[in-house]
């Protein structure tokens, strides 16, 4: 049966009023493949990434399931890498069960557990945590397990890239073994496979590529820039038009140039308390204010990583500029993903060097889409390369030449007299630790390139 509407599913009536005040009109692919799964009781892989309406996919049918408060224990378990996404979800059970009775709790770390503990007393239905915390306030002995009948790990693949394996082999140890388990991810790599293996029992595999549709609701660009510095001027020039540029993420592939960047923007570019910068680094309070003062319209410019970036849900983004190519190319979708939702069109702008357009194609292949490519403006002031960051660009290029043509030497190399057994070394380090540009000077162009050859070979 072709499912076009929520009154499609056989929720209840307290949940499809709920959904009717959203104002959600139609299920999104994964709602219409999931749900009726989920709610036949099969474990479900879900292959989606976030702004595919994923986290209402299986939240619709778990507080079906659950039904009403009952008891004192949880009877749901959802897991979320990180404090911003658990909050998000806890926001969507709100949302979603306010004409219910359902009691959920969401648990974080970065501060202390007491309003948590208190929260847990006085009984719960659904409890929505990072796994450090739960697995702590599952050791301090203030949270059963035992009635726990359906559990969700959200985001596994950033989990799994977060390190919290060890944490989820643990809390699996610890939950009734007969349950029902949904596991989401935006990507599927071999981490997240071998931890499916581990988690859910005779999958049903549901898949969404939302690439199309949030790729067309924004508009992309991409301006060629020759180096680091013209970056910068760019970056400078685009949101010194504060009408037009009025709510803008600027994305970047690294906390050190996040915060350089930052910094360049705060003290030349930018008027005053209107910039953030949110990365890995920063605490969780700083954090979560950084995210509000910026949902909020307070601030007009936020500079982050792609870490952290996965759980912005902020409507209305004017601009996404992708200050460097994503290396994790699915993560490019994640980052335009920002800018057009809700029906929204929004713009999406990359910066690409030389040494970047490898990726670039990649992400193209993925998207299946030509970028279009504009012309740098008159008036930005485009600097000459220095020396080592163009060496490093061309060393980069070799290399990724050579890993498409396993037969292609070199141009680089050969005709710098780079001793050949530095070759691989070079290929597999990050590119500071290789010859010749570990000399000095070259550090903001190494900066910029040389992460790119790590990177990308750690995870593939
Ligand atoms: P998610 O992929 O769960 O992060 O959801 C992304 C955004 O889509 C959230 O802001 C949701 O409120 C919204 N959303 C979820 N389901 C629908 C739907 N069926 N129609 C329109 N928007 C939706």
């Amino acid at each position: 049966m072709e499912i076009t509407s929520f009154e499609d599913f056989k929720l209840n009536r307290q949940l499809l009023n709920a959904v009717g005040e959203t104002g959600y009109e139609h299920p999104t692919p994964i709602q219409q493949k999931a749900i009726p799964l989920v709610m036949a009781g099969h474990d479900l892989l879900g292959i989606a990434q976030t702004g595919t309406g994923k986290t209402a996919a299986y939240l619709l049918p778990l507080l079906m399931k659950i039904k009403y408060a009952q008891g004192q224990h949880p009877r749901a378990l959802i897991l979320a890498p990180t404090r911003e996404l658990v909050m998000q979800i806890a926001a969507a059970v709100a949302e979603l069960g306010k004409y219910t009775d359902i009691r959920h709790v969401a648990l974080y770390g970065g501060l202390g557990p007491k309003t948590q503990i208190e929260a847990i007393q006085q009984g719960v239905d659904l409890v929505v945590s990072t796994p450090g915390r739960f697995l702590d306030l599952y050791l301090k002995g203030e949270l059963v397990t035992k009635q726990l009948t359906t559990m969700v790990l959200d985001e596994a693949d950033k989990m799994m890239d977060m390190g919290f394996m060890p944490q989820i082999r643990r809390i699996l140890e610890v939950i009734p073994l007969k349950r029902q388990n949904l596991l989401f991810s935006a990507t599927f790599p071999a981490k997240v496979e071998e931890l499916s293996h581990e988690f859910l029992e005779f999958p049903t595999r549901v898949e969404v590529t939302p690439q199309a549709s949030t790729a067309d609701m924004v508009s992309q660009k991409i301006y060629e820039v020759p180096n680091l510095k013209t970056k910068i001027n760019l970056l400078a020039g685009l949101l010194s038009d504060a009408g037009t540029f009025n709510r803008v993420i600027v994305f970047v592939r690294s906390k050190e140039t996040a915060e350089n960047v930052f910094k360049f923007l705060e003290r030349k570019v930018v008027e005053e308390g209107q910039i953030r910068v949110l990365h890995a680094n920063k605490g969780q309070n700083v954090r979560i204010n950084s995210m509000e003062a910026f949902r909020e319209g307070n601030v007009r410019v936020l500079v982050a990583t792609d870490v952290v970036a996965r759980g912005i849900d902020v409507e209305l983004v004017s601009h996404v500029i992708n200050f460097d190519v994503p290396l994790i190319y699915e993560d490019y979708v994640h980052r335009i993903g920002r800018t057009g939702r809700a029906n929204r069109t929004g713009e999406a702008i990359t910066f690409v060097t030389m040494a970047e357009e490898y990726h670039i194609k990649k992400i193209e292949g993925i998207i299946k889409q030509t970028i279009p490519r504009e012309p740098l403006p008159a008036d930005l002031e485009v600097t000459e390369t220095p020396f080592d960051e163009s060496q490093a660009m061309l060393r980069e290029v070799d290399s990724q030449r050579k890993k498409e043509d396993p037969t292609f030497k070199g141009a680089f190399h050969e005709k710098k007299n780079v001793p050949p057994a530095k070759k691989p070394g070079a290929k597999g380090k990050p590119r500071t630790g290789g010859a010749p540009s570990g000399r000095s000077g070259a550090r903001s162009g190494s900066r910029s390139t040389g992460r790119k050859s790590s990177g990308t070979r750690g995870r593939k």
